[in-house]
């Protein structure tokens, strides 16, 4: 039994199926990369996942529980979609921080809100110290404790993704996602997203899926790489497997230039 299960995924989109039958599942501590052309369906897959869009079919689990139901996600109360959905966090390629606030405040804020939201609906804290500790020691993981009082205007690219890759696990989800990381950001300033994603995949215990475009990340951060095409994973496997010996003509062409 895998630590994360995805169970015959299936989402619509005017008449249109943009996702079909997808499965696949993870170990705990793994990371899976998506690759594939733009349109493909990988967006829509994380955000489907990240319960941003709900799937029309399928399932999901997470330690062996259900934790998604496509005929009956509609029905699920805000309790069941807040604890269901805390499991997850999703880091986003333009950043979305709050440009009013510093990077403290832009981890803090959120995580005090979901405090509420989790207390009003009965749920227990997440915090294991006061909140202020938490947040400074999630800026000193992603090395920007000297950046605590800077607003986002005062950061560089890399930085502010560092800031919105410490909001997200400052959620303690126990799968992080990753929609193009660092797609937005100049070639010289990636390599320190990369840094922060490999760190936290050696000293965190974090399962983590990341949608990219950038094939020699992929290939050196990667335990298990996924390959879809219009809506489908047309293959999966290591990045040995994916990188060095593709079977399909789809997969060997889009290797041959996967910028599009
Ligand atoms: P990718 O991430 O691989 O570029 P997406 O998941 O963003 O692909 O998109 C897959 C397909 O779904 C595209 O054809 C896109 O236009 C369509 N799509 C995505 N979101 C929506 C939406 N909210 N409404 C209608 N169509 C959508």
């Amino acid at each position: 039994m895998s630590f994360f299960e995805v169970k015959n995924i299936s989402k619509t989109f005017n008449k249109i199926e943009v996702l079909k039958n997808i499965s696949f599942d993870l170990n705990e501590n793994e990371v899976l990369t998506i690759i594939g052309k733009s349109g493909s369906g990988k967006t829509t897959l994380l955000r489907c996942l990240n319960y941003l869009e709900a799937a029309d079919n399928g399932e999901v689990l997470l330690e062996n529980e259900k934790i998604f139901e496509g005929e009956t996600f509609k029905k699920l109360k805000e309790k069941e979609k807040l604890k269901f959905g805390s499991n997850f966090g999703l880091v986003f390629q333009s950043f979305n921080l709050f440009p009013q606030y510093t990077s403290f405040d832009n981890i803090k804020l959120p995580l005090e809100l979901l405090e509420k939201r989790r207390k009003k609906e009965g749920l227990n804290s997440i915090l294991e110290k006061p909140i202020d500790e938490t947040v400074i020691s999630l800026l000193k993981k992603v090395g920007l404790e000297d950046k605590s009082n800077s607003y986002p205007y005062q950061l560089s690219g890399g930085e502010s993704q560092r800031v919105a890759i410490a909001r997200a696990m400052a959620l303690k989800p126990k799968i992080l996602c990753f929609d193009e990381p660092t797609s937005a950001l100049d070639p010289s300033l990636k390599y320190e997203v990369y840094k922060v994603i490999k760190e936290l995949k050696n000293s965190s215990n974090i399962t983590m899926i990341i949608v990219t475009h950038d094939m020699d990340f992929a290939n050196i951060v990667s335990d298990k790489v996924i390959f879809m095409s219009d809506g489908c994973i047309v293959e999966s496997g290591s990045p040995e497997e994916i990188f060095k010996n593709p079977k399909s003509d789809i997969l060997k062409q889009f290797l041959e230039n996967p910028i599009e």
